[in-house]
């Protein structure tokens, strides 16, 4: 159940003022919007696999391929932060935003010098922004879109105290000058992070803007035209690659901004990264399927592979008539069949 907020509660982030702003952003939309670029990137989606009755939704005609549960972004909220707050954010947004679409629109040109890692991975780096800001201002956002799982699904994505360290980061952090952020040495003890991003050139490049709902460590974030990973254990998850989609050599300690010489962004192949975003299309669709079809076996005491099955069949009558909506196919057939 989502809570209702009001300027009587407290800000989320430094927890001692009242939250009287609104219209906060849980992923900023600067990071999101594009100055240049063929496609139209203002296309965003966040997912809630948890609610089936969601009818919005973004993919192929198949389910089983790529057809999700997704949402418009929500990425807004009033009375979560404090005036002061959202004003420091704002502050290290603005270093931020503008470098990081025009890093997009030079990949896309070819315009970017391109360097690899002892192992072979690419990347691009760069001293401004600083290295501390662009860490902070992702802390930040990662931190915003747990938050927003947590206030709008009830959903601790990483874990309380963990949210909790990164929260009390960003309070400290963002309340020195730019100055001291630079020359702060304190980062290098904070949480590692990669950031990484694609050459968007191609036409599968969707982007979203959520938490991998498949938790792994390190536990990915979709941030629009860019990924990143943030280790918030000692210990790589197995699975990490078949969770995320993201090879596994890409967890390379060279390309962890706390430790680089200067700011430094990963590249994915739009291979790659294309299938890290089927990747999380078909985990959502699966537990949409799942869900829908636990829903009818409860309603219809039907056995659950029989209730699949239905789903499908009377689904897929459906198609002729909503040929791009098979979500729409399964609700209307869920509606039938627990008539
Ligand atoms: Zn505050």
């Amino acid at each position: 159940m989502r809570k209702i907020r009001t300027p009587e509660h407290i800000c989320l982030l430094c927890k001692n003022n009242k939250a009287n702003k609104k219209g906060s952003h849980y992923t900023p939309a600067g990071i999101i919007k594009r100055v240049i670029g063929e496609r139209n990137y203002e296309e965003l989606y966040t997912i809630n696999p948890h609610n089936i009755t969601t009818t919005k939704y973004y993919g192929r005609s198949n389910l089983l391929n790529t057809n999700p549960t997704i949402k418009k972004p929500e990425h807004v909220d009033d009375y979560i932060f404090c005036t002061s707050c959202e004003k420091k954010l704002g502050i290290i947004e603005s270093e931020c935003n503008n470098p990081l679409v025009r890093f997009t629109d030079q990949l896309i040109q070819g315009n970017l010098i391109i360097n690899r890692t002892k192992q072979g991975k690419k990347f691009f780096s760069f001293k401004h922004p600083n290295k501390n800001v662009l860490t902070l201002y992702f802390f930040s956002i990662i931190w915003r879109q747990c938050l927003q799982q947590k206030e709008e699904f009830n959903t601790i994505f990483i874990s309380e105290k963990f949210q909790e360290d990164l929260r009390e980061i960003i309070d400290k952090e963002i309340s020195k000058s730019i100055k001291e952020i630079e020359n702060s040495t304190d980062f290098a003890t904070y949480p590692s992070l990669i950031i990484l991003t694609t050459y968007h050139k191609g036409d599968n490049s969707k982007n979203f803007i959520n938490p991998n709902p498949s938790p792994t460590s390190p536990e990915l974030f979709f941030i629009g035209p860019y990924d990143a990973l943030i280790f918030h254990s000692q210990h790589s998850s197995l699975g990490f690659e078949s969770k995320t989609g993201i090879p596994a050599s890409m967890i390379d300690s060279d390309l962890i901004i706390n430790f680089s010489q200067e700011s430094i962004i990963g590249i994915l192949s739009e291979s790659a990264w294309t299938k890290v975003n089927n990747q999380l299309v078909k985990y959502v669709s699966n537990k949409f399927l799942h869900n829908i079809t636990v829903k009818l076996s409860v309603a219809t005491r039907m056995p659950y592979s029989y209730s699949r099955q239905k789903l499908h069949t009377v689904a897929h009558q459906f198609l002729a008539q909503y040929p791009d909506d098979y979500i729409r196919c399964l609700h209307l057939a869920f509606s039938s069949l627990s008539k």
